[in-house]
């Protein structure tokens, strides 16, 4: 005989405002329905092992869809319940469970809380105009019951005939929802939230054939790393991020004491990459998945890489804030971070060779990683490498010079340049300047270093300062006895329209007449407006004349025309190593160079 209740919480005004906050994400309901299931079963088995129940069948869940009854079901071999329990579990604390989700979901503001944890059974009301349940104890003679509700007011329970242990939750799926009766949509959610969970799921199984599980029940992240093969974690990345590139290296993270974590972070080549490309690391909670990209849980630099991480620990239907401030996920984060530094590490002792071969895909998120955090930046900063100008790469480290003393830092000492290459084509001739000199420089050429550099500079204010190659050549190739008003004095005639200043000196390198050097400073300054979009700054720009140069030394005594024309073309020639020239001035270096040669033919 069936009886009927009332549900005591007043549910009535609770399902349009959960489904107003859910609204795209209402299929969470299948999560939460087959995590109970799985719930269910591990339960069984733990008693299972106290020898307080009986091991009867593979444990397993079941989901079926029937879109001639509007059914979908989720069935479980797992503890179930006695009508007592349905009545304490369901009607009781599932309601009440639901409206205190209510109340903290008010509480955090909308969208606080993680992976909208925590509402359990009554999602399922989400998609179902009622909902019954078929459930049968795993306690000797227990008889089956049957629960029904349209989860407003009321519901009915009494008994029914059910032969097998565990419980089975048939949702009616309510006409506007009718995509949940689809198998395909099924599939896919259930790819997307149960995947891992740690008991067999079957969809639609055809009875007396051999059906395949749609999960992975031990998914590889949840073994002992000591038992994975390198096949297995490249099939492991490809299943799971549908990515057949394949990826550098991983890190199997698997730690138990004094918080479990467990989970696999992959490094994936990266293409050629104008933005930071966004990884996905996924977030699951006792192999249920919970979310994407979990900021508060999983250090931002992180989320570069590709990855699923295991946190049993965290709380997860509290609000995001709370999250961020909570003790003991500040340490699950600081613990995969120096996980992930440690591996760095490792790699760079261990294996020179493959970490500078995968360091062109490493060092973004490497660069990026030390600016975020500075635990990382402590960690790995013996690893950051450099290519130097003979294409080998050296400690970072190795560049600099000697620390500047305290008090002379405070005199104004500066520490000594690191020079570096932004782009090797257009700065060639510089680079063949330092080359010829014996001196050396770095390639600083990722769209990431301008801002590390000026991170390491911040953080080692005693040891570097960075100095683009073409921003003070005649510093540090000069000679002794560099001035000469007459030739100052041509140039400056020649350039009085353009806001660029002249300075004469001996060059090591008589071969080249004149030089660019733009101030790193104003160039840096420049650089940032332009990033932010805030408008064009005038470069700083000196002309260094090398009084070295035979034609430099010629124009003293050459005639008024040829002086200007020759002045001219030296200052295109030294501009056009520096930039590609405006329209204007490639005229003007064609019109010069006619003349030039027409003056040096006639003679
Ligand atoms: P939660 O799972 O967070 O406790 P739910 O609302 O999802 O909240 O479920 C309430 C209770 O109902 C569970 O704690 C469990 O005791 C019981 N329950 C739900 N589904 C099942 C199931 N498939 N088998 C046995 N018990 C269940």
């Amino acid at each position: 005989m069936e009886k009927q209740g009332n549900i005591r919480i007043s549910s009535e005004n609770m399902m349009p405002i959960i489904k107003k906050w859910l609204y795209s994400e209402k299929d969470i309901f299948l999560r939460e329905i087959v995590a109970n299931a799985s719930d269910a079963i591990t339960k069984l088995k733990k008693l299972v092992s106290l020898g307080e129940a009986k091991e009867e069948e593979p444990y397993k869940i079941t989901v079926t869809t029937d879109s001639k009854e509007k059914t979908l079901t989720v069935e479980d071999n797992g503890i179930g319940m006695t009508e007592e329990e349905v009545e304490t579990y369901i009607t009781q604390i599932a309601f009440s469970g639901a409206a205190d989700f209510v109340n903290k979901y008010e509480k955090a503001g909308g969208d606080g809380i993680i992976g909208h944890f925590g509402l359990g059974f009554y999602s399922a009301y989400m998609v179902s105009d009622y909902i019954e349940i078929f459930t049968k104890s795993y306690k000797d003679g227990s008889q089956g019951v049957h629960w029904s509700s349209d989860g407003n007011s009321t519901y009915s329970i009494g008994d029914c005939d059910k032969s097998t242990r565990g419980t089975k939750i048939v949702m009616h799926i309510a006409a506007e929802e009718k995509e949940f009766l689809s198998e395909s949509t099924i599939r896919t959610l259930l790819n997307k939230y149960c995947s891992f969970m740690p008991y067999e799921i079957f969809l639609n199984p055809k009875e007396g054939e051999e059906n395949k599980p749609v999960n992975t029940p031990v998914p590889l992240y949840a073994k002992d790393p000591k038992e994975c093969t390198e096949e297995e974690y490249k099939t492991f990345y490809r299943d799971t991020f549908a990515d057949y590139n394949e990826p550098l290296f991983w890190i199997h993270l698997n730690m138990d004491y004094p918080f479990r974590v467990k989970g696999i972070l992959y490094f994936p080549k990266v293409r050629k990459q104008v933005e930071l490309e966004r990884g996905k690391v996924k977030l699951y909670c006792n192999q249920v998945y919970i979310a994407d990209n979990i900021k508060e849980v999983i250090p931002e630099f992180l989320m570069l890489l590709n990855g699923v991480i295991d946190c049993p620990d965290i709380p997860l239907n509290v609000s995001r804030s709370f999250l961020q401030n909570d003790a003991q996920v500040q340490k699950i984060a600081k613990h995969i971070t120096k996980k992930v530094a440690d591996k760095l590490c490792a790699l760079y002792r261990n294996d020179r060779e493959k970490y500078e071969s995968c360091w062109a895909d490493l060092s973004t998120f490497i660069k990026f990683g030390c600016v975020k955090d500075d635990d990382f930046y402590k960690k790995v900063k013996d690893i950051i490498i450099y290519k130097n100008l003979a294409g080998e790469y050296r400690p970072l480290e190795s560049f600099f010079g000697e620390e500047v003393k305290e008090e002379d830092a405070k005199n104004g000492t500066e520490p000594q340049p690191v020079y570096y290459v932004s782009d090797e084509t257009k700065q060639a001739q510089y680079v063949k300047m330092f080359k010829d000199a014996g001196l050396d420089a770095i390639h600083c050429d990722t769209f990431i270093d301008p801002h590390f550099i000026s991170y390491i500079e911040y953080k080692n204010p005693t040891r570097v300062r960075f100095l683009r190659i073409d921003s003070d050549v005649a510093g540090v190739l000069k000679e002794e006895g560099g001035e000469d008003e007459s030739v100052k004095k041509i140039f400056e005639d020649v350039l009085s329209e353009r806001k660029i200043k002249v300075k004469c000196e001996r060059l090591k390198d008589a071969s080249v007449p004149a030089v660019i050097n733009v101030a790193e400073f104003m160039r840096r300054m420049s650089e940032m407006n332009s990033f932010y979009r805030m408008g064009e700054m005038p470069e700083d720009m000196t002309l260094v004349v090398n009084l070295n140069n035979p034609a430099v030394e010629a124009l003293k005594d050459a005639d008024e025309e040829a002086k200007n024309l020759a002045a001219e073309q030296i200052f295109l020639l030294a501009l056009m190593n520096y930039k590609p020239l405006s329209p204007e001035d490639q005229q003007k270096f064609a019109s010069n160079s006619v003349g030039l040669l027409e003056r040096f033919l006639k003679k």
